[in-house]
């Protein structure tokens, strides 16, 4: 009889479902009004370079932190966004701020950092994100080589030869395109070579697996190497432990990011470490 009211009757299913849905919905309505409210920043993360310890770029992440309630992970309010319509002026939101910021930095006497944001797939492969993000470059005084963009390899392949002239273009510019999460689409590896990418970003369960088993550890060996031998900036992803970071060295990995080296954090706390150019990697 427990049963029929448990969490795992079929009313208890749909409850949970509803439940859901209504979250959902009160978390579009809120999202939507998240700019005007000023509930939205930017943290930063280091991407180090594991010969010298050198702070070579930031990487952009979105936090949300509503008035009234808890802060809500990317994660879960950028999908969320994709579906509602909301991206694109989240999108242009989370541009505008990392260019300002990284205007703000130079004037400040750092330069040499680049800054990347994460572009989904329905700002690139729909409408003119990649246009707009050329003009707020130069809009903030920047040169194309102080931002760089991340998409997942799913975005590239799906991309048709509109958007894939934009970012060639972008490329050629002088703009850094990363593959984001390398590794985790489903693709071959031959679109590598037709896509106009400067670097690969090994996603986090490569690394966190490399430590485990010699199969695992090739892998992400591979990985690496595949990206030396295209000439490709590489970055491991995910970077939790001392040893994970000697495996890296060992391998000769090129950058690293990940919260044994350093967590995001917002952009005031960020500026020593940035004058200092040079980090402590342990
Ligand atoms: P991503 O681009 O792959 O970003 C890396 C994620 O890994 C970030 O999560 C970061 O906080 C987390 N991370 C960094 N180091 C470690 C580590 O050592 N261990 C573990 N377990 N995690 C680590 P976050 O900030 O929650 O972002 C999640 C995803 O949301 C991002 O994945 C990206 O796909 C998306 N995202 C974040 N900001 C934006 C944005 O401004 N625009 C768009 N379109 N997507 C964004
Ligand atoms: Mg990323
Ligand atoms: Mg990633
Ligand atoms: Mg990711």
């Amino acid at each position: 009889r427990a049963k029929l009211d448990g969490r795992g009757s079929v009313q208890g299913f749909h409850q949970h479902f509803h439940d859901q849905l209504l979250r959902r919905h009160r978390l579009v309505d809120r999202l939507a009004r998240a700019i005007e409210r000023h509930e939205l920043r930017l943290h930063y993360q280091p991407q180090v370079a594991l010969v010298d310890g050198r702070l070579a770029h930031l990487e952009a992440l979105l936090r949300w932190e509503p008035d009234d309630a808890e802060p809500v992970a990317p994660g879960e309010f950028i999908p969320l966004a994709e579906h509602a319509g909301l991206i694109d002026r989240l999108g242009d939101w989370v541009m505008n701020e990392a260019c300002r910021q990284q205007a703000e930095w130079r004037a400040a006497g750092v330069d040499g950092i680049r800054v990347d944001i994460n572009l989904s797939g329905s700002q690139v492969l729909g409408g003119d994100t990649l246009r707009r993000l050329e003009a707020c470059v130069s809009r903030h005084g920047l040169c194309p080589a102080d931002i760089g963009i991340e998409l997942t390899e799913n975005v590239l392949i799906a991309a048709d030869e509109r958007v894939l002239a934009g970012l060639r273009h972008l490329r050629r510019r002088g703009v850094s395109i990363a593959i984001d999460d390398f590794g985790t689409g489903y693709s071959s590896l031959s679109y590598l070579k037709h896509l106009p990418v400067s670097a690969l970003k090994i996603d986090r369960t490569f690394v966190r697996d490399a430590t485990r088993s010699a199969e695992d550890r090739a892998i992400l060996e591979a990985a690496v190497f595949i990206g030396q031998r295209l000439g490709l900036e590489v970055v491991a992803e995910g970077v939790e432990t001392a040893e994970q970071l000697s495996l890296l060295r060992e391998m000769r990995c090129e950058l690293a990011q990940g919260y044994f080296l350093h967590r995001p954090r917002p952009a005031e706390a960020l500026l020593d470490l940035m004058r200092d150019a040079v980090v402590d990697a342990p």
